[in-house]
């Protein structure tokens, strides 16, 4: 399908080019799944598939905003409006934005906003978040804000916890606003410390859309956070994080069986992110391998997270490349996607495995999303 040029775009709906753009990646989470509330450590990377935000300020308080994935829809408000939903669903994430940095006392003069997006929303590579920091990133420059990167990590999720009604944790604000090209993101999500750990440049990222509906992924997320909670509680720590295997046997009996294994997951995980940081630096595909299956396991048996479609994508993986290919469900659970590193060379044999399997043992079709690691936030004015 032919784009329209998003410049040209901008001036056909405001009248004038724009000023300048801001950019910010979607991102995929290699290990580190579940431990994001629990103060833990996550290694999400930053997608070349960004969230481009071009702006023109106005000389009054208005703000308007257009999509190109949403052609034909407007919305138009005040800059100090009481945030309210507007006419289009994809709208309150700009609206939220804008409430967001009036709790933090920043009001925007008026601008114009045009938003082109090539993250594919809802495939849960954090189309929310790319829009939430390209936007911050926008209103930051023009309005001289001063806000760090961290910050407007920070802002993003308010916006989307308080205001879209998500509770997500940070972690895809923060990598989308402070991703080093060609690097994970190793995010110690108690300090909100962000390290960058380099990549081997021969491995490629497949994300695999499993396309299995999600249902009630509200509800069981929601119950696995009450289940770590009270882990957390009856192993006396302060969180997760805190908790080690000694501390978790020597309350086993306290614990219910569910609570247990949640605890063991936890534990478990954030080990798993420590252990491929330092793998990645001997840039062994087989221990990574060994590490992304291990937390495939742990999210099927102990955080019963898992389903059947994206359980048959890591075995065919598997069956296509061995231990040459690290595969594991990522993401909130219950369906979703399959995040898979491979040696560029194996993509193909990858995708015709995939190809040839997946509709025959699920009746589902996957969508393919090969992926670079990116950079984080940019912000560009034009001459
Ligand atoms: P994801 O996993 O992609 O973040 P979410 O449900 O959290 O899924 O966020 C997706 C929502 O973000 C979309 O339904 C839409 O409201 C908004 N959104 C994302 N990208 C765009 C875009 N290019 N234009 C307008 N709204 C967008
Ligand atoms: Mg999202």
């Amino acid at each position: 399908m032919s784009r329209e040029d998003p410049q040209a775009a901008f001036t056909r709906l405001f009248g004038a080019a724009p000023e300048g753009v801001a950019t910010a990646p979607g991102r995929v989470n290699l290990i580190g799944e579940f431990t994001d509330y629990n103060e833990g450590f996550v290694l999400p990377v930053a997608l070349d598939k960004v969230c481009r935000i071009f702006w023109r300020c106005r000389e009054d308080t208005q703000i308007r905003v257009a999509s190109l994935q949403y052609p034909n829809q407007i919305d138009s408000f005040v800059n100090n409006a009481d945030y309210e939903h507007g006419p289009h669903v994809w709208s309150r994430y700009v609206r939220g934005v804008v409430a967001a940095a009036r709790v933090w006392q920043r009001t925007t003069k008026g601008i114009d906003l045009l938003i082109d997006s090539e993250v594919p929303e809802g495939k849960g590579l954090s189309s929310s978040a790319a829009l939430e920091v390209s936007l911050l990133g926008a209103l930051n420059a023009t309005n001289t804000w001063g806000l760090s990167l961290t910050d407007i990590a920070r802002l993003g999720q308010l916006a989307e916890n308080d205001f879209v009604g998500c509770q997500c944790g940070i972690m895809d604000q923060l990598v989308s606003a402070t991703a080093v090209a060609g690097h994970a993101l190793l995010i110690d999500c108690a300090s909100l410390e962000c390290t960058p750990v380099p990549l081997p440049e021969t491995w490629a990222i497949v994300v695999l859309d499993s396309n299995h509906p999600r249902q009630l992924v509200g509800s069981e997320y929601n119950q696995r956070r009450l289940d770590c909670e009270e882990a957390r509680d009856s192993l006396g720590v302060s969180s997760l994080r805190h908790a080690t295997r000694k501390i978790l046997s020597a309350h086993r009996a306290e614990l219910s069986d569910n609570v247990y294994r949640r605890a063991l997951h936890v534990i478990g995980e954030n080990e798993r992110v420590l252990t491929l940081v330092d793998v990645l630096k001997q840039g062994s595909l087989p221990l990574t391998q060994a590490l992304l299956a291990d937390g495939q396991q742990s999210l099927a048996e102990n955080f019963e997270v898992t389903v059947a479609a994206t359980e048959a994508l890591v075995v065919l993986a598997h069956e296509a490349l061995g231990n040459q290919v690290a595969a594991r469900q990522t993401g909130g659970g219950f369906g979703g996607a399959v995040v898979c590193l491979c040696d560029h060379r194996d993509i193909n044999t990858l995708l015709q495995a995939i190809d040839a399997g997946y509709p025959q043992r699920t009746g589902l079709h996957a969508d393919v999303i090969r992926c670079d690691p990116g950079a984080g936030l940019e912000v560009t004015w034009y001459d």
